[in-house]
């Protein structure tokens, strides 16, 4: 009997460097790449918030149309239905009597719930014999087992009687761990795998046979994902077009004033894997990474930081790619103190996947992973004045208006914003953390919660056992990173200013009552 295969496609939009395509090109004659629009996403989720506004959906749609182009290049074909996958994929797998299941290892909670859901209840009803579950490191730098290796854990997930000091408790250990293990070549990065094995062949499907299926088929991704047409731009490299039906002069209006733009967050930003691969290629083809190190904290800019981030949380690129294009870079143009930097930041980025692997639930607990509980409350208004960028901290104002505007923000941005609502807000750090997931292009869910954790003072920081979480001086850093107001007034209009205003954070007291 031949070999049927399903690839359940989540965080790694790629073609290149997939472990996931790889396995699957090696272990199957057929095979069905699903991606699942889950209704979540779009629906009211935790905290009063969206889990993803357009935006992340723009940049989501993009991503899946190149993967789309690309797939159906190779004869391949990328399947997109909308619902629940744990209803809709024991449908696919029972239809089509799938031997075979490939999925990439996801760090966090809710999806490694799903996986483990998926599998039982799909083991349990099958009456075609023994399904192959495989679920492959492909999203971090280090695979399962060189993490226990490293770290000497023989169980990378929290135990019954397992305590928070069991996991890594810093970052700076980590790294250190990590470039050591490197040093004495116990450990490498592997490079990135190629494309060169073709693709197993798709399996037929026609409207006809697949009855169970057709009302959760979307053949229209953006209409699933709630994009309105003008958005849905499919671009590539050297081919800029517009799908079908939206070839309105809206949609070309569009187009031009973006290409052009001079907003480069949202001209550089582009949804999918060969946008990614042109990024990563131009980003390293001058000598931007020698500079990295000094530039990498200002609050605006597109050549300032990398920009890898929304290409890596949607898996159009992998961080072994960067790896690999940062060293074939430094063995052409030498090593850097900066060049070196790309590396470390990266490490932050793999220290948080492993960091949410390990936690699990506790990554969404208001006290955290010690289980210390801030003395921070929600105040609705003061939540919508720092959302909408109306607070009287105009730095705070204008990375605001820059993350609702574009969907990206800088790191120092996302530093500033998020001390003000755990210190001068004093709000729940988990609402701030939801805006960020329902807003951010590279929205990523280990990296963003460690990092709200841990700038709330709840999560990694050494400092903040017993200081605290990051409390930035605001005046300080304005004066700092935006001494003449540039960037306020890029985000606020010609006329702002960068004082504090006297307004006060409340304007009715907790009865709810006017202040005066
Ligand atoms: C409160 C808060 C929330 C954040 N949420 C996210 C998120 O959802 N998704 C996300 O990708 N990053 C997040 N970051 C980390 C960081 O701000 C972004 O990765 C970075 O700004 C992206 O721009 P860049 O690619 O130009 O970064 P660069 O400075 O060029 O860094 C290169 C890469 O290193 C990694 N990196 C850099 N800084 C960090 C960091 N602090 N933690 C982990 N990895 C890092 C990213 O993958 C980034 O693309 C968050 C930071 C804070 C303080």
């Amino acid at each position: 009997m031949q070999k049927t295969g399903l690839y359940w496609l989540g965080n790694d939009l790629r073609r290149h460097d997939n472990h996931c395509l790889l396995a699957a090109s090696k272990a199957v004659e057929h095979l069905l790449i699903v991606f699942c629009v889950e209704p979540q996403w779009l629906s009211m989720g935790r905290y009063q918030q969206t889990r993803m506004a357009q935006h992340r959906r723009r940049f989501l749609t993009q991503s899946l149309y190149q993967l789309k182009k690309q797939l159906a290049e190779e004869g391949q074909q990328l399947l997109v239905f909308a619902g629940d996958p744990l209803e809709i994929l024991p449908k696919v797998i029972d239809q089509y009597q799938v031997s075979h299941v490939f999925r990439s290892l996801h760090p966090a909670f809710d999806e490694q719930q799903q996986w483990q859901l998926l599998h039982s209840s799909v083991d349990a009803l099958s009456t075609t014999g023994r399904i192959e579950w495989h679920e492959l490191d492909n999203l971090s730098l280090i695979n399962q087992s060189d993490m226990r290796r490293l770290t000497g854990l023989d169980n990378l997930q929290p135990q019954k009687n397992s305590l928070t000091t069991d996991f890594i408790p810093s970052f700076s250990k980590f790294r250190r761990m990590v470039e050591s293990a490197i040093k004495k070549q116990v450990f490498t990065i592997d490079t990135p795998s190629c494309a060169s094995i073709p693709l197993p062949k798709p399996v037929a499907l026609s409207p006809s046979n697949y009855a169970q299926l057709t009302k959760y088929w979307v053949d229209d991704i953006e209409h699933a994902l709630g994009i309105t047409s003008v958005e849905c731009i499919n671009r590539d490299a050297d081919n800029i077009h517009v799908n079908a039906h939206n070839t309105n002069q809206a949609c070309h209006e569009w187009l031009n004033t973006t290409v052009t733009s001079t907003n480069d967050e949202q001209a550089g930003f582009f949804g999918g894997e060969s946008s990614a691969r042109d990024h990563l290629k131009r980003y390293f083809s001058d000598e931007r990474a020698h500079q990295y190190k000094h530039v990498r904290n200002a609050l605006g800019g597109w050549e300032n930081s990398t920009k890898f981030s929304p290409w890596l949380a949607n898996g159009c690129l992998s961080a072994r790619q960067v790896i690999d294009a940062l060293h074939k870079f430094e063995q052409k143009s030498e090593r850097s103190d900066s060049s070196y930097w790309i590396f470390f930041e990266l490490l932050w980025r793999e220290y948080f996947f492993w960091y949410a692997f390990y936690h699990q639930q506790a990554l969404f607990r208001f006290s955290g992973i010690h289980r210390r509980r801030p003395l921070t409350s929600f105040y609705p208004e003061r939540f919508r004045s720092w959302a909408d960028g109306s607070t009287p901290y105009p730095l705070v104002n204008a990375c605001m208006k820059q993350l609702n505007q574009t969907g990206y923000m800088s790191n120092r941005g996302r530093q500033l914003v998020a001390s003000c609502l755990v210190n001068e807000m004093k709000l729940d750090w988990r609402y701030g953390a939801a805006y960020f997931e329902a807003q951010l292009i590279d929205y990523d869910v280990a990296t963003n919660w460690g990092n709200w954790q841990y700038l709330a003072g709840v999560g990694a920081d050494p400092r903040s056992t017993d200081q605290g979480g990051r409390h930035f001086d605001l005046k300080k850093q304005q004066q700092r990173f935006d001494p003449k107001g540039v960037f306020v007034r890029e985000w606020l209009g010609k006329g702002a200013s960068i004082e504090h205003s006297d307004s006060a954070i409340d304007h009715i007291d907790a009865t709810g009552w006017p202040i005066q």
